[in-house]
């Protein structure tokens, strides 16, 4: 059985995650998206959101599961039993974090590989800072995040406007 494990914050969910996990998919048997707890101090979504946001846009994928965890990542990708980390990469400017985290994680467990994913050019500059950022201001992300992540924020900026009103 090949287990990976997509780590990150997903506030929220974008079609460059998506991307992302659907190549992972073909890839792995499983692949676990796990949502880092407490990574961000005010997240828009709460974790319980982000996992059933997830689990929504990828009902129709079986071997693509949700979940948080928090502490060490390769103590999570032990305790789940898999043996590599999917991180995507989008730009010359995520390297150099990317490599960092990579290596640490190496060094913590040898036996961990981290697999790199680029996704279709047209998500290259996609990040849910600015999808957060554009939708909260009123802009469209229509196709830039899933459909349901798009009602979901037109929600939030409706209950916002409104309570400015
Ligand atoms: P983190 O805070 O760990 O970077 P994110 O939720 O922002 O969490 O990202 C999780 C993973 O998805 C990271 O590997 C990131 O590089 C990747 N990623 C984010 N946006 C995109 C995108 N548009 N295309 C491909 N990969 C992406």
């Amino acid at each position: 059985m090949r287990i990976a494990v997509f780590p990150g914050s997903f506030d929220p969910l974008t079609s460059g995650h998506v991307d992302i996990i659907r190549r992972g998919a073909k890839m792995f048997d499983r692949i676990i998206v796990a949502i880092l707890l407490n990574a961000e101090k005010a997240p828009l979504f709460t974790a319980a959101e982000r996992v059933r946001l997830i689990r929504e846009v990828f009902t129709d994928t079986p071997s693509v599961e949700a979940d948080t965890f928090d502490g060490l990542l390769v103590d999570y990708v032990r305790r789940q039993q898999a043996h590599v980390i999917v991180r995507g990469l989008r730009a010359v400017s995520d390297f150099e974090y990317e490599m960092q985290m990579a290596l640490m994680n190496r060094h913590l467990s040898p036996d961990v590989e981290t697999v790199f994913m680029m996704p279709a050019e047209q998500y290259t500059y996609v990040s849910s800072r600015l999808v957060k950022e554009v939708a909260s201001l009123g802009g469209s992300v229509h196709g830039l995040v899933p459909d349901a992540v798009e009602a979901r924020l037109l929600e939030k900026h409706r209950a916002r406007t409104s309570q400015k009103a």
